[in-house]
């Protein structure tokens, strides 16, 4: 196990899938475990890093899995992105109650609500070190979260996509089906593409690689992993 002394990341783009929020119920919100991600959140914010953070809706509705219920694509996408507003509200309220000044941005105008989204503010605000919650993904149907948080990433030149999971990181196979999965530590944008690995979608993942963004895949229910990450411990799957 490697550690450096110093923080190797200033800035980070935490994605957060829905079903890690919905703790072991099937649908929703689980004050708790929404609870427990922001007190490890709040360990990394403690050493001064800058955190933005976008939330899927995975607990709530996803429009694939709608569509396949006869709710027409785009309609069901629109679904999907009200749904992480929704998620993003609940994680500001609980990060407000935990003394974390925390803004949400959202790609589409919901007035009186939160902020639309505008990049040199959130910049600004990420640099006063208030933790920006981007909502509402890119704001178009046929996208996925992992493309707002990689977009985001980009835009407001963080330094890595930390992508908080169920799992420990990137296996070769669904390590719950395949008991001789092995599982990746390090990998190139190539590894993932030649090996037709699930890290993200193939449009959120491309955006990271041409812009030169590293992924990192880790379990965010295993505590301290994202304090671990910050501090240089060899966490879950860097992709680079
Ligand atoms: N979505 C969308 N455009 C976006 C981001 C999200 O249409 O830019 C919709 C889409 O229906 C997606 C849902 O919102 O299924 C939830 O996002 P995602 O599947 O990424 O959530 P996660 O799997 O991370 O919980």
């Amino acid at each position: 196990m490697s550690t450096n002394t110093k923080f190797i990341y200033r800035r980070v783009l935490l994605k957060i899938s829905g079903e890690v929020l919905q703790g072991v119920n099937k649908f929703g919100i689980d004050i708790n475990s929404l609870k427990r991600i922001v007190k490890e959140i709040k360990l990394v914010l403690k050493l001064g890093i800058q955190v933005g953070l976008v939330i899927g809706s995975g607990n709530l509705f996803r429009g694939s899995t709608l569509s396949q219920l006869g709710v027409n694509r785009i309609a069901a996408d629109h679904i999907g992105i009200l749904s992480t507003i929704i998620n993003s509200l609940a994680m500001r309220d609980i990060m407000n109650s935990h003394s974390i000044p925390t803004y949400v941005m959202s790609s589409i105008p919901v007035n009186g609500i939160c902020e639309i989204y505008h990049y040199e503010r959130a910049i600004d605000l990420l640099s006063n070190n208030i933790v920006v919650i981007f909502a509402a993904g890119t704001g178009n149907p046929l996208f996925t979260t992992d493309s707002a948080a990689c977009l985001r990433g980009i835009e407001t030149k963080s330094d890595i996509i930390l992508k908080g999971t169920k799992v420990d990181g990137v296996y070769s196979k669904d390590p719950k089906k395949h008991s001789q999965a092995i599982f990746y530590k390090n990998l190139t944008y190539k590894d993932v593409i030649q090996k037709e690995l699930k890290v993200m979608d193939l449009s959120a993942f491309s955006l990271a690689r041409d812009h030169n963004l590293p992924i990192r895949v880790f379990n965010i229910n295993k505590p301290r992993s994202l304090y671990r990450i910050i501090k240089g411990y060899d966490e879950g799957t860097l992709i680079k």
